[in-house]
């Protein structure tokens, strides 16, 4: 068995003998082409655009890919859900930026 994956759409069921497995992000992309399997979460981005993103209400979407001789999940669109603000690069909402730097004024 697998160990599970520390990751927020990771979902994993082994009660009573059940193995189920599923990545819940991409579940909910209904265009992804590829089925997933736990090893794409391996080399997924995912956990540590969450860990790194400066918006804390990030809301992603994501699908598999493939590449040469393997498949990896990609983002394919990021969107901060406190400012409704599509995010170019995911891990940085400069919305959310600019009120981190006002509290951390406000603190100092
Ligand atoms: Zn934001």
């Amino acid at each position: 068995m697998n160990k599970p994956v520390n990751c927020r759409f990771f979902y994993g069921d082994y009660f009573r003998g059940k193995n189920k497995e599923e990545c819940r992000l991409l579940a909910a992309n209904p265009t992804n082409q590829i089925a997933w399997k736990r090893s794409h979460c391996d080399s997924c981005p995912v956990p540590e655009i969450l860990i790194s993103s400066n918006s804390r209400e990030l809301a992603l979407e994501a699908t598999i890919v493939r590449k040469f001789l393997r498949s990896q999940v990609e983002v394919t669109f990021a969107v901060c859900t406190r400012h409704m603000m599509e995010l170019s690069d995911p891990r940085y909402c400069p919305e959310c930026a600019a009120e981190q730097n006002r509290s951390a004024g406000e603190d100092a």
